[in-house]
């Protein structure tokens, strides 16, 4: 009833800096539209947002690659904002495939030490998928590992993509996904690893991890093999609606796109990273350049990141009201997108989940 209550939780005390108040009593928040699908998605988010009278005020911002120095960055207004209030929500950004400039994700995930990215996913209610009970949690490590970014050629032929896995974010996100099952109540921990092959990188995250599980007695902790998870969770979730998954980096962007799947598709799916000081919540799925600019787009998993967004601001009762009103629509099933089976425009899924708050 606990984790039920909370929702879409990213931790369970309101965050140290949930965003920056004005005198209106609204807080301003950094709003990246991001690529692709990205300005239609967030078009539904300030339709909803304004008429549940949610106390934000949007700050849109650019995070179009700039360069310093010979190193790619984001411009520093973009920079600022986000320092100035502590929350910003975002759209998916294209990453170019193979050359191009460095993922602008993952740039952002640096500059601000966004260090956990937890990834919630259930199943909607009245949606009918192959199982009606997946209700998976899943904290990512957000700043190394193979996306550490060091790659380079050897000889012709040959190159080598560096794997980074370092005690400091290792222990820094476990310790949150330990606190994490705390604060929720959800008091299993499961490593997810490939210890077995990888026994340097993946053995350093594994011994950190058994070293923080020391420091919470009250929470039972295992790992798991990568590969055997994946074929449990397809095989039956329902062991895993009582614990809280923690891995390294690529491990949980695979792994969370694949619950994705279990509960119908990359529409549903919202997330947070999370730092010490902000925060920038997205949806899982990227900018979709096959449905882009045609009103298709399904924007319930960058709203329920704007739902994860309220609650780490401490907003729960606009949270849930708002959070009411998209599972109440899903369900009813009549104006669903198309990735859901349905027939409705962006526009008009977001117009019913207005009437129904
Ligand atoms: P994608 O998530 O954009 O799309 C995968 C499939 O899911 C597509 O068929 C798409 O139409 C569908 N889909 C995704 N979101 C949807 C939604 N809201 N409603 C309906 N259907 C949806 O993955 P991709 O095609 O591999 O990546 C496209 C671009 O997005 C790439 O440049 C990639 O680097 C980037 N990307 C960005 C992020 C991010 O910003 N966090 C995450 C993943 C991918």
């Amino acid at each position: 009833a606990q984790i039920q209550s909370r929702g879409y939780a990213a931790t369970k005390e309101v965050a140290k800096f949930p965003g920056t108040k004005g005198s209106d009593g609204k807080y301003t928040v950094s709003l990246i539209e991001g690529d692709g699908i990205g300005p239609e998605i967030s078009q539904s988010v300030k339709d909803i947002f304004s008429a549940a009278n949610a106390p934000v005020k949007w700050e849109t911002i650019s995070v179009d690659p700039v360069f310093k120095d010979g190193k790619q960055s984001i411009p520093d207004d973009a920079i600022a904002s986000i320092t100035r209030n502590y929350v910003a929500l975002k759209g998916p950004l294209a990453t170019p495939i193979g050359k191009g400039h460095v993922s602008l994700n993952l740039t952002l995930r640096r500059t601000f030490n966004l260090f956990a990215n937890v990834r919630p996913c259930k199943s909607i209610q009245g949606y009918k998928t192959p199982y009606d009970n997946v209700d998976t949690v899943l904290i990512r490590e957000n700043t190394e590992g193979e996306y550490s970014g060091i790659e380079h050629v050897v000889v012709d032929g040959v190159v080598q993509s560096i794997k980074l896995i370092t005690r400091d974010a290792s222990e820094r996100v476990l310790r949150f996904a330990f606190q994490y099952a705390q604060d929720i109540g959800r008091l299993k921990v499961r490593a997810v690893h490939k210890a077995t092959i990888m026994k340097m990188s993946d053995g350093l995250f594994l011994s950190c991890a058994n070293e923080i599980a020391k420091d919470y007695p009250n929470v039972e902790f295992d790992a798991e093999l990568l590969d055997n998870a994946c074929l449990k969770i397809v095989s039956d979730p329902t062991p895993y609606n009582d614990k809280v998954l923690v891995m390294p980096n690529l491990y949980g962007d695979i792994l969370s796109d694949m619950c994705a799947g279990l509960i119908g598709g990359l529409g549903l799916t919202p997330s947070g990273n999370i730092g010490d000081e902000c925060s920038i919540f997205e949806a899982v799925h990227g900018s979709a350049p096959d449905i882009a600019g045609k009103g298709l787009a399904n924007p319930t998993a960058l709203l329920l990141s704007s739902i994860m967004m309220l609650q780490h601001m401490g907003l729960t009762e606009h949270a849930s009201r708002i959070q009411a009103a998209i599972f109440k629509t899903l369900a009813e099933g009549k104006t669903i997108t198309g990735d859901l089976g349905g027939k409705a425009k962006t526009h008009e899924y977001a117009e019913a989940v207005i009437k129904n708050l």
